[in-house]
């Protein structure tokens, strides 16, 4: 079995030994509702220390970079706009390369249609080459209507993100992974999906960083998403129980976290 699939003894810094870049989970992760989590920023410290560096990465396409710059200045962790990654980035880049000048019919809130359109991508609202579904908090029936009506005419149908729920603090909403499901109820199709846990995220990470896959490593608190990617693509990744997952759901799935710690501040120990 591969050294990564292993459950690492405690404290084995061999771990980590090749992780220049820790890609960190924002939700659930390093704060939560609306609060560091403790121990947060000590990671970070400890990161520095070891001469590593840090990047956020969110797959909630209903954000853009600065609402998250906003959120963590509120909780008093101020960071420069190159910090933060947003499935959406993935999405852009991909339509870029693969896609160029294709017409593209978006599901998305204000935020998304404005980091599209910002990255040069040609939106459309009638016939369309490509369908791509984010996390749209302004859906309404009519987009639902003609999205389906393109999807199943063929069009290419990506979408940012598979999560299926999204954590708030009165419980959760209903994500893009749910939205993806209702469509593959009435088409019969499933999406590409570009963010954790697919490889065009770490394709992504990999080319803006100008780095290999083996000086990465993920950190996050949900299991299909932050630590599938890592696991999937032989990269170290790291679960905290801070957010949704517990150690009991933990024990019981077929995904396997490099470690699995409490928090950031338990995470530090193993750099
Ligand atoms: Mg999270």
């Amino acid at each position: 079995m591969k050294k990564y699939l292993r459950s690492a003894n405690k404290m084995d810094k061999s771990v980590f030994a090749k992780t220049k870049y820790f890609i960190i989970d924002m939700d659930g992760t390093f704060y939560l509702s609306g609060n560091l989590i403790e121990g947060s920023v000590d990671f970070i410290d400890r990161l520095k220390e070891t001469g590593r560096d840090y990047y956020f990465f969110t797959n909630n396409s209903s954000n853009n970079v600065e609402v998250c710059r906003a959120k963590l200045e509120k909780m008093g962790f101020p960071v420069k706009k190159e910090k933060v990654i947003v499935s959406s980035h993935v999405a852009a880049d991909y339509l870029n390369k693969k896609h160029p000048g294709k017409r593209v019919y978006l599901l998305g809130n204000e935020r998304l249609t404005a980091d599209m359109e910002n990255a040069g991508i040609n939106l459309v609202d009638e016939d369309p080459d490509i369908v791509l579904l984010g996390f749209d908090t302004t859906l309404t029936y009519e987009k639902i209507r003609k999205a389906a009506l393109y999807i199943s005419a063929g069009a290419v149908y990506l979408a940012t993100h598979p999560d299926l729920n999204c954590p708030t603090a009165d419980g959760f909403m209903l994500d893009t992974g749910s939205m993806i499901e209702m469509f593959a109820a009435s088409t019969g199709r499933r999406p590409l999906v570009l963010g954790k846990p697919m490889t065009a995220t770490v394709d992504y990470i990999t080319d803006l960083l100008g780095c290999g896959r083996d000086e990465l490593a993920f950190v996050g608190d949900r299991l299909a998403t932050d630590i599938a990617i890592g696991m999937n693509h032989g990269i170290p990744c790291a679960l905290v129980y801070s957010g949704v997952t517990t150690p009991e759901m933990y024990e019981k799935s077929q995904i396997r976290a490099s470690v699995a710690v409490q928090n950031l501040k338990a995470l530090a120990e193993y750099l």
